[in-house]
């Protein structure tokens, strides 16, 4: 992938940032138009999908017919005719603001073909190159005005060689509380074997960002540490333990979404540990792209076991858990 070629995978994603960011200060007016259950799909995953897919098919990237999305047309069922009116006037403003108002989706039709893109199959279709997105992960943080990601990766068999991260209320330079939404927001690039880059979101090609790398040493010694803002992503008793046998005496940065991973890749976390509950499987447009940023960024993203990260089409590969550190981290001890 030439950083030429992703010029407007850049412009698709801040342009998803910013009508994300938007919709996150509206969120209690899109609040009707989530599911009765209350679980987490809003008008805005389902927009910024669209708008990705279609970004990514205009500028003739490769293999963006199918991708492996988190969303599909489905979901428009349950919001009725609302939902499908907000979802094309949000992906239509994403689309405009990034120069691409030609591609928006005119017809339901369209859009239903936009987000059923989305459940490509790679083993069962046969495709070893394909892209993996999450157009609002960590809908959780999304939803309390905190941090979500738009996550894309690109993965090649099972590993992710390219992945770009927005991170709209992520600030590009550390402060003393991320919880809090930052006015510009951040974005990363990783391509796997060439380095890692970051900027403001708000820019508009590859140029627009600076090198980024992991942190060389824990500062002062002490590894700071990221975990899922939401308890329940994790195994807390396994997470402790793995912490303590580690010897990490940090208090946790507890943060939605891939933004973690652009934590560890921008030199501001040493160790990201995400040791799920008994029986949860992680999905790769949880891991795609944050994963190449890491790695690209000089960072380990591999398995309890020790293992590298490996993604299996719609799945995740890590037995145990994941953890993410910087070289100067050692192997993470987790139990079983
Ligand atoms: P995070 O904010 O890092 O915890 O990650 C958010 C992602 O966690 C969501 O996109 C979900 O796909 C995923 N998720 C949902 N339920 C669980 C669970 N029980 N354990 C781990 N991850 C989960
Ligand atoms: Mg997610």
């Amino acid at each position: 992938m030439t950083t030429h070629q992703l010029d407007p995978v850049i412009r698709a994603i801040s342009a998803a940032s910013h009508v994300s960011r938007n919709a996150a200060a509206e969120v209690d007016r899109l609040a009707d138009l989530m599911k009765d259950d209350r679980s987490p799909v809003t008008v805005a995953d389902l927009a910024v999908q669209v708008a990705v897919t279609a970004a990514l098919r205009d500028a003739n990237v490769e293999d963006a017919d199918r991708i492996v999305g988190e969303e599909g047309a489905d979901s428009l069922d349950q919001g009725g005719t609302v939902m499908i009116e907000q979802v094309m006037r949000l992906s239509s403003i994403a689309l405009e603001s990034a120069g691409l108002g030609h591609c928006a989706p005119s017809t339901e039709a369209t859009l239903r073909e936009l987000l059923d893109a989305g459940g490509l199959d790679p083993q069962q279709e046969g495709r070893e190159r394909f892209w993996c997105l999450d157009p609002i992960d960590g809908t959780k943080g999304f939803l309390r005005r905190q941090q979500f990601a738009i996550a894309l990766g690109l993965v090649e068999g099972d590993t992710p060689i390219c992945g770009v991260l927005g991170c709209p209320h992520l600030p590009l330079e550390t402060v003393a509380d991320y919880g809090m939404a930052d006015p510009l927001g951040s974005i990363y690039l990783g391509i796997v074997g060439e380095g890692a880059f970051a900027g403001s979101a708000d820019a508009t090609s590859v140029e627009g960002l600076a090198p980024t790398a992991v942190s060389p040493t824990p500062p002062e010694g002490r590894v700071r540490v990221c975990l899922s803002y939401e308890r329940a992503h994790g195994d807390q008793d396994r997470t402790s333990a793995a912490l303590e046998a580690t010897g990490v005496s940090t208090s946790p940065i507890r943060i939605d979404s891939q933004c973690k991973y652009a934590m560890v890749a921008s030199g501001r976390a040493d160790l990201y540990l995400r040791l799920a509950r008994q029986g949860y499987r992680e999905k790769s447009w949880d891991h795609a792209g944050g994963c190449a940023v890491v790695r690209a960024a000089g960072g380990v993203v591999e398995s309890a076991t020790g293992q590298p990260l490996r993604i299996e089409g719609r799945w995740v590969d890590a037995p145990g858990g994941i953890v993410v550190r910087t070289p100067a981290v050692d192997a993470v001890p987790v139990s079983n």
